[in-house]
């Protein structure tokens, strides 16, 4: 278990594998992962508002996502209800974050499945022919919002978020 208190976030020992990589989820449109962790109050109002059910307490108490129980649609209900700080308007980005799809992708060994392109509305997701083998997903990380839809879809969990900017 991650310690995710407030002294260790200060020290600097927590949010980041190994890779670098945060080790949560954060909510769209957070201004500042440092300013989360010491002025959420851990209400749950964002957990209870979320219309996708998708934010969960973790670590410490601290509200995360699990793209695993579905995608955010961006209503900025989250940012709505906080009576903190926290969040930055919805005019701007909500995050910076996009997908990557590893090696256990079905096209890999020769196994022909779309379900990612088949649940991502912006169409982030394209399969270009290749002589010889299956189709494999290419992203267009421009086109791809971080909305998390094509995670829950893939067989065989291949897809992971990849955060884009160090928290
Ligand atoms: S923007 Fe909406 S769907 Fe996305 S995490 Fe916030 S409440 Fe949930
Ligand atoms: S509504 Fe705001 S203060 Fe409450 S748990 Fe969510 S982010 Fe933290
Ligand atoms: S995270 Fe959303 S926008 Fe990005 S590829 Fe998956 S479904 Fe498409």
């Amino acid at each position: 278990m991650v310690d995710l208190s407030r002294r260790a976030l200060f020290r600097g020992k927590v949010s980041r594998d190994q890779a670098g990589k945060p080790l949560r989820q954060n909510l769209p449109w957070i201004k500042d992962e440092q300013l989360f962790l010491a002025d959420c109050h851990r209400c749950d109002a964002c957990i209870k508002h979320c219309e996708t059910q998708i934010i969960t307490r973790g670590d410490g108490g601290f509200p995360t996502i699990d793209f695993s129980r579905g995608e955010c649609t961006f209503c900025y209900q989250c940012a709505a209800v906080c009576d903190q700080p926290l969040f930055r308007p919805e005019t701007e980005q909500p995050w910076q974050q996009h997908i990557e799809i590893g090696t256990q992708c079905l096209t890999q060994s020769g196994v022909e499945c779309r379900s990612c392109e088949d649940s991502c509305e912006p169409d982030a997701i394209q399969f270009r022919p290749r002589l010889g083998q299956v189709s494999a997903p290419q992203i267009d990380t421009e086109q791809c919002n971080g909305c998390g839809a094509c995670i829950r879809t893939c067989p065989s969990k291949a897809i992971t978020i990849n955060y884009g900017v160090q928290l």
